[in-house]
């Protein structure tokens, strides 16, 4: 098992080209970047791998499972399972501390009712680890 790129967060899609999402061009991100990484370590396929979406990247899990597995067929990645591990959007009062869920996108803060709060999860898109053999 290993972690691409440079870490946990980093994420494989550059902020501002998230928008529009199709989870078909993720899937085909995805194997890219899995495929290139089991190609450089000599390994032949990959058993598992899994994937972090944020909430605000309104990517649908299933439809990810879905397009991943169409286009693994024949692939590294043909028998990999594939987790996908969703975070809620989240941020953080600047004023108070609180940190809180969001929702519909109204970053106001439910403890001292201010509007300057920062994001602090839900925009997550990458490749946390994978397992190959
Ligand atoms: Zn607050």
């Amino acid at each position: 098992m290993w972690r691409p790129g440079e870490g946990r967060t980093k994420p494989f899609f550059p902020k501002g080209m998230e928008k529009p999402v199709h989870e078909l061009g993720i899937a085909s991100s995805i194997l890219e970047i899995v495929t290139r990484a089991v190609e450089e370590k000599g390994l032949q396929r990959v058993t598992r791998l899994k994937v972090v979406v944020g909430e605000t990247t309104a990517v649908v899990p299933d439809a990810l499972s879905f397009a991943f597995e169409a286009i693994s067929r024949g692939t590294c990645c043909e028998v990999a399972q594939l987790e996908i591990e969703e975070r809620p959007f989240r941020a953080r009062c600047r004023q108070c501390g609180e940190e809180f869920r969001v929702e519909e996108y109204r970053l106001i803060c439910p403890r001292c009712g201010q509007r300057d709060a920062q994001m602090i999860s839900g925009d997550e898109l990458y490749v946390d680890h994978v397992e190959a053999e």
